[in-house]
């Protein structure tokens, strides 16, 4: 497996449980320094790093001093309101004394299972990362009920890995890795320290429990460990406790790495290429030629538009000739294509009435 110093881009995933002493229910400030130098010391090394973090629950409880049993929902949200403040200012105080500036995202499921706001989100995690944010994310509990929430940030973890194009992602936890029992409950349990397809077998080896603080057990580990493998990032099972837990990693500490399935970018081009069109956009020579060097499609190269799509379906990609040469999701409505089409984008805002985005469709967002 490649060392998390070769990643470009990682997300780790915080359980609340290495973040919030179970007994005290106190931050633990020392480990979240050594959590800090790592993330220092990788993006030092040139990978971005994204962090995903429980521990909203968790501290707000204490705050609030509500009962160490299971919370009811609005109990769990009002204690998340009163902890995430705590969360965010504790990786602040955390990273900023390293130099580094973080950003707190709050998310939902329906971010990134509607297209548009998956789009969003996606723009201003990039937008972090470029301007060399660490995020720290966490499901928006407040406004999440139960049927349309995480409620794990496992599979969260993962589907922010996806979103980002991430090609590493970890989850830090109270567990050394995946067993095919478990360990606690059985002598003969044993971790793999791989894993390259999740087979039914394996499935059936994940048991159900969480621990204590946190909603995820094994189940929402290998669910996270699906997402991100098929999208092309590799995953790691990994024991946060030890001191410096992501440099240990990297040195080879006992933990489970699932293998990805291909890299990020053509693992999303397979998805745009599975998508059924809601419409289309017909190029000019100089723009077909373009896309073929590798750059995203501008409002100038074309010259028609069919079908009546929103910002964020796929649309086929026509040559002049009349052929189709792939599918791309569109940055513009199919109504604002036709406004814009054969102009510059500098012209955008007249025509629109508001300020658009220069690129119609992103390489990024295109299969071809
Ligand atoms: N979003 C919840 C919190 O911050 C945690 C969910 C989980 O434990 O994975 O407390």
């Amino acid at each position: 497996m490649a060392p998390l110093t070769a990643s470009q881009r990682l997300v780790v995933k915080i359980g609340s449980a290495l973040l919030v002493d179970r007994a005290s229910g106190e931050l633990r400030a020392d480990w979240l320094r050594q959590l800090a130098q790592d993330v220092a010391w990788l993006m030092g090394q040139g990978t971005e790093v994204v962090l995903v973090s429980s521990g909203s629950i968790a501290l707000g409880r204490r705050v609030l001093a509500l009962p160490d049993i299971d919370l009811a929902l609005d109990q769990s949200q009002a204690a998340a309101a009163v902890g995430q403040i705590q969360l965010a200012r504790a990786y602040e105080e955390a990273l900023s004394p390293l130099g580094i500036v973080t950003a707190q995202v709050l998310v939902t499921l329906e971010d990134s299972q509607d297209r548009r706001r998956y789009l969003n989100s996606r723009a201003t995690l990039e937008q972090l990362i470029s301007l060399g944010v660490v995020p720290i994310v966490n499901e928006n509990d407040t406004v999440a009920t139960d049927e349309i929430r995480y409620g794990d940030n496992d599979r969260l973890a993962a589907q922010i890995a996806v979103t980002i194009g991430a090609d590493q992602l970890v989850l830090l936890s109270d567990v050394d890795g995946f067993y095919n029992a478990n360990p606690q409950e059985d002598d003969n349990a044993r971790r793999f320290d791989v894993i390259d397809v999740i087979t039914p077998e394996i499935e059936a080896m994940a048991g159900d429990a969480g621990s204590g603080l946190s909603k995820g057990g094994m189940k929402t580990k290998l669910i996270a460990a699906k997402t991100a493998t098929a999208a092309g990032c590799a995953m790691a099972i990994s024991n946060g406790f030890s001191a410096r837990p992501l440099f240990a990693l990297n040195e080879g500490v006992n933990s489970t790495w699932f293998l990805a399935n291909g890299d990020p970018k053509s693992a999303r081009k397979r998805w745009i290429a599975a998508m059924k069109p809601m419409g289309s956009i017909a190029l000019d020579q100089g723009a077909v030629a373009a896309l073929g060097r590798g750059k995203s499609l501008l409002p100038a190269g074309v010259s028609g538009v069919n079908g009546d799509f929103l910002r964020g379906d796929p649309v086929e990609i026509i040559a002049p000739n009349g052929q189709s040469i792939g599918l791309g999701l569109s940055r513009y409505t199919a109504g604002e294509v036709a406004l814009i089409r054969g102009h510059k984008s500098t012209e955008i805002e007249d025509l629109l009435g508001y300020p658009g985005r220069s690129v119609l469709i992103h390489r990024d967002d295109m299969s071809l």
